[in-house]
Parts: C-alpha cells; sequence; structure tokens
C-alpha cells in the first residue's frame, strides 16, 4: 500500500493535537515525548519524499504508518506486558528495545531501552506485584545506546546489580566510545545522544562467556561478538530459551542478519549467527522485533544456510 500525502498530514495532524492536549495535561503524557515523535514523522515524511516518492513506489509505506500509529496508541494506552513463557515478560511498547522482565528469584531486567521507558517498565512491575527495589540484577545484552539509555537512574532506584559482558563493560563506564557506526548513521546517532543524554554507569559483574547467571535454571552467558565487540546472548538450557539481543533481527515475522550500518563486525556477526545455531532452543527472545516462540532454532539454522549460499 502506497501512503498517500493525506494520511502524513492526518498522522502529523493527529500528533500535533495529542501533543497540545499533553501541554494542556488532559493527557497523563510527557509532551516532550510526543514533540520528539512528531520531529520524528515529520523527518521519515520528507525523507521518503526526498529519496524514495519517485525512485522506489515499492517502498512499504504501510510498515511505517503502522508503526507510528501503534506507537501513539501505546503511548496513550499506557502499560501493558505480555507473558511469554512461565515467568518472562515482555514490557510491550518498549521504548528503544525489547525490555524483558524475568520473575524468578526476585524480578531480573534484560536490557533497559531509551529515556521513557523507566515508565514503562515500573508500570508493568507494579501489575506483577513487585516495585523498583525487587529488581534484583539488570543484565544489559551489549552497550548500543537504545539499550542502555536509562541504566543509570535504574541503577540510582533499584540499587540492581548490573551485569554485562566485559568487553561492552567498557563503553557502559564511559572508558570507550560504541563502535561501528559511521558515515551518515554515526553523525545521526551523535546527535541522538544530544538528547539521549547516557550517564556511565559502573558494572558490578562483568560477564565471560560461560558464566553462569542464577535464574531460569541457570542462564549462560554467550558471547555472540560481532553487531557489538561483548554483544552477548543469554541462554537457558534448561527452559529452552534464548535473549538473543540484536544478533538476530526480527522484521514483519521473518529473522535475518544485523543491519550492517549498525554492527561493529560483519564478518564476526555471521560467526555469532552459526554459534547460535548450533544451540537447541525452542523461544528466542530478541533485541527489537517480535519473539519468536516455536522452532526458534530450527529457524536460525535456516537462515545460517541462507547466508553461506
Ligand atoms: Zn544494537
Amino acid at each position: 500500500m502506497r501512503l498517500r500525502f493525506s494520511v502524513w498530514v492526518a498522522v502529523l495532524g493527529f500528533l500535533l493535537l495529542v501533543m497540545l492536549a499533553a501541554v494542556l495535561r488532559l493527557l497523563p503524557i510527557n509532551p516532550w515525548d510526543v514533540f520528539w515523535l512528531f520531529v520524528t514523522v515529520a523527518c521519515a515524511w520528507a525523507i521518503v519524499r526526498i529519496f524514495y516518492s519517485e525512485k522506489k513506489d515499492n517502498i512499504q509505506y504501510d510498515i511505517i504508518y503502522r508503526h507510528v500509529l501503534v506507537k501513539c496508541a501505546r503511548i496513550m494506552v499506557g502499560h501493558k506486558m505480555v507473558e511469554l513463557v512461565p515467568g518472562v515478560h515482555l514490557v510491550d511498547g518498549s521504548i528503544g528495545c525489547n525490555t524483558y522482565l524475568i520473575v524468578d528469584d526476585g524480578v531480573t531486567l534484560v536490557d533497559t531501552g531509551l529515556k521513557g521507558n523507566v515508565k514503562q517498565i515500573y508500570g508493568c512491575l507494579r501489575k506483577l506485584g513487585y516495585g523498583p527495589k525487587d529488581i534484583k540484577r539488570i543484565i544489559i545484552t551489549h552497550a548500543h545506546i537504545d539499550h542502555i539509555n536509562c541504566l543509570s537512574s535504574l541503577k540510582a532506584e533499584t540499587g540492581a546489580l548490573i551485569m554485562a559482558s566485559d568487553q561492552d563493560s567498557e563503553v557502559i563506564e564511559g572508558m570507550r566510545p560504541i563502535r561501528g557506526i559511521g558515515g551518515f548513521f554515526g553523525a545521526f546517532f551523535r546527535l541522538l545522544r544530544l538528547y539521549y543524554r547516557y550517564k556511565p554507569v559502573r558494572v558490578d559483574v562483568r560477564l565471560k562467556d560461560g558464566d553462569k547467571i542464577d535464574v531460569l535454571g541457570g542462564l549462560e552467558a554467550v558471547l555472540l561478538s560481532g553487531h557489538s565487540a561483548g554483544n552477548l546472548g543469554l541462554y537457558s538450557r534448561e527452559r529452552k530459551l534464548i535473549f538473543s539481543s540484536d544478533t538476530i533481527r526480527v522484521l514483519n515475522g521473518k529473522i535475518a542478519a544485523p543491519h550492517p550500518k549498525f554492527t561493529e563486525n560483519g564478518e564476526k556477526a555471521i560467526e555469532a549467527i552459526e554459534r547460535m545455531a548450533g544451540l537447541d532452543f525452542n523461544v528466542m527472545l530478541p533485541g527489537h522485533g517480535k519473539p519468536v516462540i516455536g522452532n526458534a532454532s530450527d529457524k536460525v539454522k535456516e537462515l545460517c544456510h541462507e547466508l553461506k549460499r
């Protein structure tokens, strides 16, 4: 479906109305969140018109359209979560990246998302009958800004133990910048960082390949370097599930290798997918996109064959 000019105007007009309602305190949302959403949509519209309108008529406008409307609805509806498998919840509508809550020996949070996500996380916690102080651990799968932006405020309010890979801990602690995102996207992300200001945080537990965390029958750290140097998978052999971080993208139900523009080392990223294909799991919980429930490792094996062709 081609997204018409009138639909863009309707979406932008709708966002303006929501922003106005937020400024007048008629809606319990932050007007700045709506403002940045408005700017993003306006930029997307400009980019589509400038670069794609004549050259690529087959661009999937409907995906952008659906994404924007779903985000707007979620901001207005508020906190919602989904129990994917017993004890593992997805903070539905998480901002930035998928954030997961594991309820087992207290609460363990996997990744934190972008500014604004703290509210979503706490809302879901409340629904589960817990408060911020019940978060015992925060595991960071890798140090990209969309996964760590809320970390400092979460650490301050929860006192949770912070765990991350040895390599990416250097970025989380502010010792070095993330590598591998250059060119236009690098500049774009540097610009984003002005808004999504990041405050370095000390990592309490530096995980190495094979280390075990005492939840879900033993959650094993699996080093899946490539997307970032210390990109980590978290694998439960007993529960046959893996938190796969950004090792694999999930796009409209299909899995794919990570986007090369956001990947530190493309060759290693493919090796990481091969390593994942050697594990046995039914459930794959990615950093972005819909979780894959059922025969997940078979799908990863198929992807591996495709990538080798
Ligand atoms: Zn990433």
